[in-house]
Order: C-alpha cells, then sequence, then structure tokens
C-alpha cells in the first residue's frame, strides 16, 4: 500500500528543483573547499554566497547576516546561548520546540535568569504576561518566541512581542523554522533581531539551517578555530547543502503565498471530514494558524496506538521532535490539555505537493480506525 505522508512538519521531501541543483556539488568532480583560494574553492564559495543571497532575501535581511548551521537545532541553541547579553535575561514561550526550551537549564547554569511565559489554550503567547517579564528593571534580555508551533500551527503576534521587546531594549528571536514555506516572515519589518530556519522544512536538504542575524547583535561563537563565516560559526561549509537551501529558499519566496491558499484549503477540507464523521473530536490550535498544520484531539482513544494499526498512514502524535520519548506533549500541556487528551491527539502536516486524493484516503481510513476501534464517543 502506498504511503500517505502527512508528516510534513516532521520534515518535507526535497523538492526536484532543489535535487537537480544539488547534483552537480555531489559529483566526484566537484572538489574544493569553499574556503580555499584557488578556483576550486572560488566557484564553490561564489554557489555559496548566492545561496546566502537567496536565504537573506526570503526574510529581507542582507546576505551577510546568514549564518549557516546543521540546521535549526543549532540555530536554535546559537540563538539563545550565543544572543543572550552578558548577565541577561532569556525570556521564552511555553510552546517554544526543545532546541530553545533544553538551552535554559545551560544558560542559568551560566548565570542567567530565565522565564517562561505562557500562552492561552489556542498556543498563544501571553503578552501581559511577557510585558511583566520584561518590566520593572530586568536589565539586558534576550526574547525567544516562534513564529508558528510545530505541534498546532498556532502564529504568534511577532509584530507586538518586537513592539513590547523594543519598548523593554530586549532582543528578539524567533524560530520561523514551520512558518517559512507559506507565510511571509520579513525580519526588518517585524522588528525581529535573530530568526532560525532550517531546510528539511522547506522542501530544501536536510543537515543545513541558518541563523539570521541582524548586523550589530552580538553572538558568541559556538566552536573555535577556523574563521569562517566571521568567526560567528566556523567550520567548513557544505557546498551542495548551501546551494540546496538557497534555491529551497528562492522556492519559498516565489511559492509560499500559493502553496498556503492551496494547503490552508486542503486542511479545511481534511477538518470538515474528521468533524463531520468524529463526534467528540476536537481541534487544538488557532484555526487560523499554520496552513499545513491540523492537530486534533478524539477523546478516549490512544493516538499511538491507532497509528500502529495504520502502518501506511504518515502522522504524528505529540511532535516527531520528541523522537521516542513518550511522555505527553508539552506544548498540550501548556495550552491546558490534559495529558489524556495528549494521547489522544494527532498532528496532520500537509504539504507543497500534498492532493485532495491523499487528505480525503487518510480521512477515510483514520475514520473507519477510529470507529474499529470503537473509541468514537456516541
Ligand atoms: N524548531 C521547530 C519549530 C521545529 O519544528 C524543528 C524540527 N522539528 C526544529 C526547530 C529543529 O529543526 P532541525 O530539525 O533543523 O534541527
Amino acid at each position: 500500500m502506498p504511503l500517505l505522508y502527512l508528516d510534513h512538519l516532521a520534515s518535507t521531501p526535497l523538492d526536484p528543483l532543489v535535487f537537480e541543483a544539488m547534483l552537480p556539488w555531489w559529483a566526484p568532480g566537484a572538489v574544493g573547499n569553499p574556503h580555499a583560494a584557488h578556483a576550486a574553492g572560488w566557484r564553490a564559495a561564489d554557489a555559496i554566497e548566492e545561496a546566502r543571497a537567496e536565504i537573506a532575501a526570503l526574510v529581507g535581511a542582507r546576505p551577510g547576516e546568514v549564518v549557516f548551521t546543521s540546521g535549526a537545532t543549532e540555530a536554535n541553541t546559537l540563538a539563545l546561548l550565543g544572543a543572550t547579553p552578558p548577565g541577561g535575561v532569556c525570556v521564552v514561550s511555553a510552546v517554544e520546540h526543545a532546541s530553545v526550551l533544553e538551552c535554559l537549564p545551560e544558560l542559568r547554569r551560566r548565570g542567567h535568569r530565565t522565564v517562561t511565559v505562557a500562552v492561552d489554550g489556542d498556543g498563544t503567547i501571553d503578552l501581559a504576561a511577557l510585558e511583566r517579564a520584561l518590566g520593572g528593571g530586568t536589565g539586558p534580555a534576550l526574547v525567544s518566541v516562534m513564529a508558528a508551533n510545530n505541534e498546532v500551527g498556532t502564529v504568534q503576534p511577532l509584530a507586538a512581542v518586537t513592539a513590547l521587546a523594543r519598548r523593554h531594549r530586549a532582543l528578539v528571536h524567533s524560530d520561523a523554522v514551520q512558518a517559512m514555506g507559506t507565510r511571509v516572515v520579513a525580519m526588518p519589518a517585524l522588528g525581529l533581531d535573530l530568526l532560525s530556519l532550517s531546510g528539511h522544512k522547506l522542501n530544501g536538504p536536510m543537515g543545513i539551517g541558518a541563523l539570521v542575524v541582524r548586523e550589530g547583535v552580538r553572538l558568541v561563537p559556538p566552536s573555535q578555530g577556523g574563521g569562517q563565516q566571521r568567526g560567528r560559526r566556523p567550520g567548513t561549509l557544505p557546498t551542495p547543502l548551501c546551494v540546496g537551501l538557497g534555491v529551497a529558499c528562492r522556492l519559498a519566496r516565489a511559492r509560499a503565498a500559493e502553496d498556503g491558499r492551496r494547503m490552508a484549503s486542503l486542511r479545511d477540507r481534511l477538518w470538515a471530514l474528521l468533524s463531520g464523521a468524529l463526534p467528540g473530536i476536537r481541534r487544538n490550535g488557532a484555526a487560523d494558524g499554520l496552513a499545513g498544520c491540523l492537530n486534533v484531539t478524539i477523546p478516549g482513544m490512544d493516538a499511538a496506538d491507532l497509528l500502529l494499526g495504520l502502518p501506511e498512514l504518515a502522522l504524528a502524535t505529540g511532535s516527531a521532535c520528541h523522537g521516542d520519548r513518550a511522555g505527553p506533549s508539552p506544548v498540550l500541556l501548556a495550552m491546558g490539555r490534559s495529558a489524556a487528551d495528549a494521547h489522544a491527539s494527532l498532528r496532520f502536516g500537509l504539504g507543497r505537493a500534498t492532493r485532495a486524493e491523499e487528505v480525503e484516503e487518510a480521512a477515510a481510513r483514520l475514520i473507519a480506525a477510529v470507529r474499529t476501534a470503537g473509541a468514537s464517543p456516541p
């Protein structure tokens, strides 16, 4: 049975155009350290600079502000550990990705204060609580609030976050990984100082991402040795991956609006099918959230058990990023859901190439499985 892949929030397939653009750089003849001072090195360096310009264009930044990383986990870690001001406070929302939240203990070990700001039932940050966290002479601060949540799709009010942060002279970082393929995240218009993105979430390659750092923001490098990327993230750059990320960003810039519209209409169709057939089903996250995301709770059902019986259906329970950690999703708990509800929750992630028939087929199979399991409330 062909795989029905609806897990695009965990990873997206390579766009064929990205694949094609990367191929020559994997070929045996494509030797050349992009930092070497000879023709092969310069060719690679030129290709990387072209990619840097595409990434910058996607977020309204300057090419020199783009720092390549191995992905968004590294970009987020670099932002938090590298840009929290000396002696300053780090303020994050309660629904950030683990790669942000798990920096907090390390920051505390380094003597920083950290504050986690609550969210409402949809997963939207409580701006009054953010204001309290930054008020009262907190001193220098870094605020990290994601553009859109990877489990429930809720889009955060970044312009309001940055306006508030600016009044308190705090820097703002946003993990924009999930928003890049379907929404515009323009750093200057939003007033962002740092932004993380990841190749494999926008039809680009795995193993590459970027932290975009506004000129003038101080960043402590994560490792020593080699002056690459102006010392902000030393290490030899992987030419094929950088090229792939650049093309993925160019495609995203051209296609985000159209992809977003199409995916939102498929998502709404999926919700209509599920809610029409499964009484008691609930939707998690704001209805106007990420175009490709639908997170639902089917009360009384064990989502993991249900998916075991549907191996051809690629969906997520909780967040795929939590690997084999089986606890209830911290995001759903932060939104006030019970552990039982979290275990009864499923996440659909639609992608650029998802077709209406796939959505309909997935809904039909899930509905049948729920009915068979007898978990659908009367
Ligand atoms: N942030 C968010 C919101 C994510 O969804 C993910 C991946 N699930 C990451 C960060 C980590 O990205 P990467 O896989 O590139 O390390």
